[in-house]
């Protein structure tokens, strides 16, 4: 290789070091992999790819995926993973997704991850990804999800236990009735936690085996978290 490639060659590397690329976040339900995931979109402009949100946009528009899944998203149970898998592949395609992007809620099962890690690997020049997990105790979850409430109309997210709004029951932003999800219930919440712990738990072991893994202790202001989260990304990226 010449002196000019291989400086070409060089400098693409380092290109691709600084790319984010792939970025998961895991943990369960209510530790904070959404608000974190914003934090990260408002830092590196890459999506925020939430499998929930994308479940729930399809119930709302009455999708034949949509009418599937209401059911199964209601009872906490997981959407099967061909479905899921589908759809992300779909979501992967969109040209926003190029850099990279953040998976919030996915994988969420062994066959999912194998398919993620698959498609990754059959496709030239990808990274690989980066899977951070955000770990919070039992009962701080339970606090969070059934104290989370939802503005329908700019999405901030309040919780009425440690982030209420100011006026009870409205969104500090746009003033609009806040709500709270059909699944946010605690009967709900234990057969999430009941799928987390059987279903999901597998998935952070794996990528855990992978290298390219970092956990944070999911339990402080949502600054500190993000820190931590962007240097451990940067750090493993430059790992390679
Ligand atoms: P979330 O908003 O991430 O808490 O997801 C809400 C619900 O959507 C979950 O309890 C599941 O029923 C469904 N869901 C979200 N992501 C997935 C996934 N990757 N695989 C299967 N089901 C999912």
């Amino acid at each position: 290789m010449s002196a000019l490639m291989a400086a070409v060659e060089q400098g693409r590397e380092a290109e691709r070091k600084t790319l984010p690329g792939p970025i998961l976040l895991l943990g369960a339900p209510g530790v904070g992999k959404g608000t974190q995931a914003k934090e990260l979109v408002k830092l590196w402009g890459i999506p925020q790819i939430s499998t929930g949100d994308l479940l729930r946009a399809n119930v709302a528009d009455g999708t034949t995926l949509g009418r599937t899944a209401k059911e199964i998203i209601g009872r906490g149970e997981l959407v099967p993973d061909v479905l899921v898998n589908e759809m992300v592949a779909a979501r992967l395609l969109e040209p926003d997704a190029v850099r990279g992007y953040i998976l919030d809620g996915f994988p969420r099962t062994l066959v999912q991850a194998c398919w993620l890690d698959a498609r990754l690997a059959a496709q030239v020049g990808a990274l690989p990804v980066v899977a951070v997990s955000i770990q919070v105790n039992y009962n701080q979850l339970l606090r969070r999800i059934t104290g989370r409430r939802i503005c329908p109309v700019c999405q901030s997210i309040y919780n009425i236990y440690v982030n209420p709004t100011k006026k009870e029951g409205f969104c500090d932003v746009e003033g609009a009735e806040l709500i709270q999800r059909d699944d946010d219930t605690e009967e709900v919440f234990k057969e999430r936690m009941r799928a987390y712990a059987a279903l999901t738990s597998p998935v952070v072991e794996h990528y855990r085996d992978q290298g390219r893994f970092a956990e944070v202790d999911g339990d402080r202001p949502i600054e500190v978290i993000a820190a931590e989260i962007v240097a451990a990304v940067e750090r493993l990226r430059l790992q390679g």
